[in-house]
């Protein structure tokens, strides 16, 4: 998964281009990346977080009035700089493209750049597909006289022929700043404005979060397939390309989104409150009585606010969390990813101590977490502890970019609810049913294939195939 920014307007963009990829950094920690246009592109991409990427020097030369960002959390492919985004091509035609999501038919566009465009990925991450795909179609046109309907037509020919989830954004050469989304509407991403004395600014970006930091106005999320341009003149242009039934990811308001941004006229917040809810009837129906609910943080605290609010039972704070510690996610042995968690989550002793602990996560996926965290709680003299995942049984690998690709490594996959709860070590475990989350989400339509195998995209099982061999080839992978 990865988060995407894009500025245009009358003056340099560079400080809204670093300011929101901050805005964004909880969508990917691994690598973060900038292009900008003037006369020519200028890029500065690096390993690890924006603060330490972009220093001054590189803001100096990251001159011009449009851009795009792109901060990654490597799902595909390896961390290497040479995968970060975003990545700008001169042939046939100045453009720079980062994108948000997962390229499924990955094998098969190779072999179409090849075979008909002549042209080969140089590195593993799949964007490369989508930008030469876009690139060899735009080739075509009169190059001299490029309107925004020949941008259009050529991600629309994109679209029909590259699958996944993407939403992505391009600098096109002296004349703008393109955005596009899957047809399905995977992932998101929504328009905004700044209106400044010399005229107004717009901008594209993956969250809300990052227009409200940078004081823009929310316009609206793009639809499925949806393409929007803005040109140097500032004139907005949009159409609706390819466009398939939307299924948005749910796993953006389960854990990915911060919880302060909307999407689709939903607060993420929110959204996790009801999850929270709708749990508190398994918990009566089991019988359990906590003395106390406590969350995972940060993911599991607006779940575990709503669950404590249904069962009048008080809400506190019985695990800190710090925050300078790496992704215990993407440790490759199951037993460091278990010591990172304790160096990651402390209890607080006295609020934990001789209680009936009801701990709410956001998710299970390989038990990992789950299993230290109730070993902490234990340590801490919890009598009892019953945990809670906000998100149904996680049983399907994710192929549109969320970091759970190999269904050996999902423990829902392989275990009954009984053989969690014994693994885990916990008194109980409870989790959302699907029934129960797809009511919260009636009103939008979702991805939700990772808890239901209803993969909204075409052919996924050769997608599946290959991400799970790719993964396996590039992880030492922990079996729950
Ligand atoms: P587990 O118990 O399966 O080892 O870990 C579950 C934890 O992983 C939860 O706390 C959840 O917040 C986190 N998680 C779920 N999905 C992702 C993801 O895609 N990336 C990262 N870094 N963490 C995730
Ligand atoms: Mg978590």
């Amino acid at each position: 998964m990865c988060g995407i920014v894009g500025f245009i307007g009358q003056e340099p963009i560079v400080y809204d281009l670093v300011l929101g990829l901050t805005a964004l950094q909880h969508r990917g920690q691994d690598a973060a990346g900038i292009v900008t246009f003037d006369k020519m592109f200028h890029t500065k991409k690096g390993l690890g977080l924006v603060s330490n990427v972009f220093e001054q020097r590189h803001i100096d030369r990251l001159r011009g009035k449009v851009g795009i960002g792109h901060v990654r959390y490597t799902t595909h492919g390896s961390n290497e700089l040479a995968n970060a985004q975003p990545i700008a091509t001169s042939y046939p035609f100045g453009i720079a493209m980062a994108h948000n999501g997962n390229i499924t038919n990955f094998a098969e566009m190779n072999k179409v750049l090849y075979d008909e465009y002549h042209t080969l990925p140089t590195t593993t991450n799949d964007l490369e597909l989508l930008l030469y795909a876009f690139a060899s179609e735009l080739k075509n046109k009169d190059l001299g006289n490029i309107t925004p309907n020949d941008i259009f037509d050529c991600v629309e020919v994109t679209q029909r022929r590259v699958l996944g989830a993407y939403s992505a954004l391009a600098i096109i050469a002296n004349h703008g700043l393109l955005a596009f989304c899957d047809p399905n509407g995977i992932r998101p991403m929504v328009l905004g404005k700044l209106e400044t004395e010399n005229g107004t600014r717009y901008g594209f970006a993956s969250e809300t979060v990052c227009f409200d930091h940078l004081g823009y106005q929310l316009i609206r999320n793009l639809a499925p397939g949806e393409m929007v341009f803005i040109d140097n003149n500032n004139q907005v242009h949009s159409r609706i390309g390819y466009q398939l039934p939307q299924h948005f990811c749910v796993f953006e308001f389960i854990y990915f989104a911060r919880e302060d941004s909307i999407i689709h006229k939903r607060l993420v917040a929110g959204q996790r409150v009801r999850m929270g809810r709708a749990l508190a009837r398994q918990v009566r129906e089991m019988g359990l009585k906590p003395d106390i609910i406590i969350d995972v943080p940060t993911s599991g605290y607006f779940a575990a606010s709503g669950l404590a609010e249904v069962l009048g039972i008080p809400h506190h704070r019985g695990l800190v969390k710090s925050n300078y510690i790496g992704r215990s996610f993407i440790s490759p042995q199951q037993s460091e990813r278990e010591a990172i968690v304790r160096r990651k989550l402390n209890p607080i002793a006295n609020t934990i101590k001789g209680k009936k602990v009801a701990v709410v996560d956001d998710s299970i996926v390989r038990g990992t977490t789950s299993r230290r965290i109730v070993q902490i709680l234990r340590e801490a003299g919890a009598t009892e502890v019953y945990f809670i995942s906000s998100a149904p049984p996680i049983i399907n690998p994710c192929i549109y970019g969320i970091d759970m690709s190999v269904t050996t490594e999902l423990i829902a996959a392989q275990k009954t609810i009984e053989e969690i709860r014994d693994y885990i070590g916990a008194d109980a475990v409870i989790y959302q049913t699907l029934e129960d989350l797809q009511q919260i989400f009636s009103s939008l339509s979702t991805c939700m294939a990772c808890l239901s195998g209803k993969y909204p995209t075409a052919n996924p099982e050769i997608a599946l195939k290959l991400i799970e061999q790719e993964r396996l080839e590039h992880k030492k992978v922990a079996t729950p």
